[in-house]
């Protein structure tokens, strides 16, 4: 016979709502328009994760709340810091999925690198994460969770103005942005409201692999930067390196980028291309990126290619990077190298996946206790 005491109702997750949602949760739960409001500040200004601290409500309202309410975070299953000291988190959901969420900083500033699905479907060769099968689309608030778990460990409640250590996002973790579009721009606009997080579209970059049909709309609607992963400038190459090139070529791709809503030189679209030896990293190749390039303001960042376990190709050496960088920039485009960083904790781009799905369940470690 259980000895335990009858499970109480699972409690909701206030944490993740958007304005409208928590306003229409606090009119079901019968609270004044207004405690909407303080929540929504206590919840994404304050990073409070118990009612008590909520000094502003009466004491029996933040009671009453939390017999029904509860403000979760999502769990850590294991943090590792590389030696420059970029940070990664494996994030653990209720259903036992993960994520890697990582954190780089900088002299000036800090960016989270945030993932928008478990796995990817696009399964691009050079990538790491395209080789884990399991995939399914995270909720806003697995989303915002990722920023908000980054908060508490840089010790940034309440939001702060100044001196943050997190000041940029890039959707540039696991996942393809724009195949799980109505959560990220959900968590997008949590994630922007200037009364909560505060991070301005300004600082947010969305990157995707080229879903050409969704580009315009996350420009009219999000307003974000945005990233393209280019990797290559002939179709048969692209089709081999980013599959999804099959179903939007090149043409389809910067047709988009041409008419992305908000681009201007002063808010550039940055090309990524990944510098994979032998493969797509000839001076030709440089020429033709600044041809296909005419027309968009555009920026160009060349990523030297991360190894993971298995990878079938190479980084192409650092003479030819440079080469290749010199040609795009003598044609008037900013090309610079992106730095490897947190490449010792597997966090550098193109190597999130994680470890755990490689465990049995049985070998996960526990989930803390709630
Ligand atoms: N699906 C989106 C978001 C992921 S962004 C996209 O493709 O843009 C991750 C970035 O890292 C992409 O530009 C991707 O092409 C790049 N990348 C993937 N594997 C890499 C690797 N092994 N080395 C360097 N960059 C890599």
């Amino acid at each position: 016979m259980s000895t335990e005491t009858p499970s109480e109702q699972p409690r909701c997750n206030l944490v993740g709502l958007g304005r409208a949602e928590l306003a229409a949760e606090m009119a079901e739960f019968g609270a004044e328009p207004f405690r909407a409001h303080q929540l929504w500040h206590w919840i994404y200004h304050r990073g409070a994760t118990d009612f008590a601290t909520m000094t502003s409500l009466s004491k029996p309202f933040r009671e009453k709340l939390s017999t029904r309410y509860e403000l979760r975070r999502l769990a850590i299953s294991r943090s590792l810091t590389s030696i420059d000291g970029t940070r990664k988190w494996l994030l653990r959901f209720r259903d036992g999925e993960e994520v890697e969420t990582v954190h780089i900083p900088e002299e000036d500033r800090g960016t989270l690198c945030v993932s928008s699905q478990v796995g990817c479907t696009l399964t691009c060769s050079f990538c790491h994460t395209g080789t884990q099968r399991l995939v399914r689309n995270l909720a806003p608030e697995e989303i915002v969770g990722q920023v908000m778990i980054a908060r508490d460990a840089l010790g940034e409640w309440p939001s702060p103005q100044d001196d943050r250590q997190l000041t940029n996002i890039v959707l540039m973790g696991m996942g393809e942005p724009l195949y799980n579009y109505g959560n990220v721009a959900a968590a997008l606009k949590i994630i922007m409201d200037a009364e909560g997080l505060s991070i301005s579209r300004r600082k947010i970059t969305l990157s995707t692999a080229g879903v050409a049909p969704m580009i315009r709309r996350c420009g009219a609607e999000l307003a974000v930067n945005l990233a393209v992963s280019l990797h290559a400038v002939r179709d048969d190459i692209r089709d081999r390196l980013v599959p999804l090139n099959r179903k939007y070529p090149i043409a389809d791709l910067l047709e988009a980028c041409r008419t992305y809503p908000g681009a201007s030189n002063a808010r550039r679209i940055t090309f990524e291309y990944v510098m994979l030896k032998g493969v797509n990293d000839t001076p030709g190749d440089a020429r033709e990126l600044v041809r296909l390039l005419a027309g968009i303001p555009a920026k160009v960042n060349l990523i030297p290619f991360n190894p993971w376990p298995g990878a079938p190709y190479e980084c192409s050496s650092d003479a030819v990077i440079e080469a290749f960088s010199d040609i795009v920039f003598a044609a008037g485009y900013s090309a610079p190298v992106r730095t490897p960083r947190g490449r010792d904790i597997l966090a550098a781009c193109g190597q999130l996946k994680s470890a755990s799905v490689k465990l049995r369940k049985s070998e996960r470690p526990p989930l803390p206790a709630v």
